[in-house]
């Protein structure tokens, strides 16, 4: 068997490693068009701030690692650019010879990703704007901020990257401004919660802009001025673009492959694309949402990697269902950590027709451990349950313990958990940890 995977990064490197666990002698090529596999997306931001301090760090897997442990053939600065379907072939140009050469596959796996939205706002293409996705883009906004020195940071879009963005230019000693079109940041969280968030943000001397969006950029002798939809300009000595991405899709519509609206690539419960030799993974395709079963794109990482372990299962033959994403995350926001899982409020009011009004919240302030014990500080838990009780969806913000308490609360609705079940749980106490009734339990008995 020959598989070919194009994208070598979270999706594409779990499937090429997995199917060599799997199987010793399938031929696995994969290529990259970008010079690195394998690398912590998610950690870019933390090493522009300086948190992750060696570049070496990022980079999880290098193709020599990858070909000498595994036994893959790694092809980074390759680029896939077509799909004969009919006789399972790619075009691929090496990017360094310029050479363009053809590899049939028995099975063909795109995990592509999704690139940065940059809409055509006048000046975008200024020369102190930047995007964020991979290793270039990092080496490019630190080489910019440790040349340039630049002082005041514009970071468009409140999402999570662009908060982590403003979080590390603001830990650099820049002054941060974050424009935001909708109300709020953080999207996955409601606007009640996210509140919280923004008194925080300001309380660090950060301004938010918030209902507001950047008509144009003008660039002039190292400054771009941001004029806003509102009329207000702002001056950055650099820019952020971090307005949400979208799917890298190109190679399967240029096949025929079926894609939904958004350009997400359309999979069945075996991530099979409409093509039954060709499956799909990660940022670029449509998921079933987890907790509500309808059809939605939800880019992380947690997702692309089990994603790929369940291709390469179904490609040997162990056939595995991907049974939905349920959206989990988590960010660091200064000092607050704000994460959430499931459906928000926003969206179940948004599908009106099949939740409507029928569900119900209980929002509740608990410590993060037993009071009597140092350290103890409140976290804002916000629980989503349906009218027999299931739980639909979670959001916390808080300083200390968040994350184990939306990863139970994860957990619970992965089992089809209800209210009840958050109310039974025993969970680990100490008093450094937690008390004898965790935040949990507590938004279980309020719920209840
Ligand atoms: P990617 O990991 O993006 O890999 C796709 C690769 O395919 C790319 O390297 C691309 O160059 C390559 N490619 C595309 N087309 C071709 C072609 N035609 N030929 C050859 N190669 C091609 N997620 C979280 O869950 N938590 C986080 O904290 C988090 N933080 C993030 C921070 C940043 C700054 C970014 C950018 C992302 C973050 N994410 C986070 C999202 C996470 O990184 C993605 O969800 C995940 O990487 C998606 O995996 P993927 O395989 O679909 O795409």
């Amino acid at each position: 068997k020959k598989v070919l995977i194009v994208g070598g990064v979270a999706g594409g490197a779990s499937t090429a490693a997995r199917l060599r666990r799997l199987d010793e002698k399938i031929e696995i090529i994969m290529f990259e068009k970008g010079e690195h596999i394998s690398f912590a997306n998610c950690g870019l931001p933390y090493y522009i701030g300086g948190t992750i301090e060696e570049r070496d760090a990022l980079l999880v897997q290098t193709p020599e690692k990858m070909r000498s442990r595994f036994n893959i053939d790694v092809r980074v600065k390759n680029e896939v650019l077509s799909i004969d379907r009919e006789k399972k072939e790619v075009k691929v140009k090496d990017l360094d010879s310029g050479k363009i050469y053809k590899e049939t596959y028995d099975y063909l796996v795109l995990s592509p990703g999704a690139s940065p939205i940059k809409p055509p706002i006048p000046g975008i293409d200024s020369p102190n704007i930047f995007t964020l996705r991979n290793i270039p883009d990092t080496d490019a906004i630190k080489e910019y901020l440790d040349n340039k020195k630049p002082k005041r940071a514009v970071v468009v879009g409140g999402g999570f990257i662009g908060i982590e963005m403003a979080e590390n230019l603001y830990d650099r000693g820049l002054n941060v401004s974050i424009v935001e079109m909708a109300d709020q940041v953080m999207g996955p969280i409601d606007f009640d919660m996210a509140q919280i968030v923004h008194q925080h943000i300001k309380s660090k001397g950060v301004k938010l802009y918030l209902k507001d969006g950047v008509k144009e950029f003008e660039y002039k002798d190292g400054v771009t001025r941001v004029t806003l939809q509102s009329g207000k300009t702002l001056d950055a000595d650099i820019v952020i673009l971090a307005i949400g991405v979208r799917a890298d899709s190109k190679l399967a519509v240029d096949c025929g492959l079926e894609v939904n609206q958004r350009g997400g690539i359309v999979v069945d419960e075996y991530l099979r694309t409409s093509d039954k030799n060709i499956f799909a993974i990660g940022d670029a395709i449509e998921v079933v949402d987890f907790v509500n079963g309808s059809k939605t794109m939800i880019p992380l990482a947690g997702p692309a990697n089990k994603q790929g372990r369940i291709v390469a299962n179904n490609i040997v033959g162990r056939s595995e269902k991907y049974k939905g994403t349920q959206g989990t995350s988590i960010a660091k926001v200064f000092d607050l950590t704000v994460a959430s899982t499931g459906n928000n409020e926003k969206l179940l009011n948004r599908m009106g027709k099949k939740y409507g009004k029928d569900y119900k919240i209980a929002l509740i302030h608990s410590k993060s451990h037993a009071g009597y014990y140092p350290g103890a500080i409140p976290m804002t838990i916000k629980l989503i349950f349906n009218l027999k009780g299931k739980i639909l969806g979670a959001q916390i913000v808080g300083y200390d313990g968040v994350d184990k308490r939306i990863d139970v609360i994860a957990s619970a609705i992965r089992f089809g958990g209800t209210v009840y079940d958050l109310k039974e749980l025993e969970l680990a106490y100490a008093p450094p940890y937690s008390s004898a009734k965790d935040p949990v339990n507590m938004a279980g008995f309020t719920a209840e």
